[in-house]
């Protein structure tokens, strides 16, 4: 398994939400759970600045 974004890159693991596969580069890591960067925006929205 490769990552969605960089096909030379193995994956480490699937988004929890729309599960594309993820290197540790693309993988967001929140406690157990793996997120790629757009679903972690919209699950943990950080505080506007
Ligand atoms: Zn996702
Ligand atoms: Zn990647």
């Amino acid at each position: 398994m490769k990552c969605r974004n960089h096909p030379a890159k193995d994956a480490i693991g699937s988004c929890t939400i729309c599960g594309v596969s993820l290197c540790e580069d693309c993988a967001v890591k929140v406690d157990r759970s793996i997120y790629c960067e757009s679903d972690v925006d919209s699950v943990f929205r950080p505080t506007p600045m």
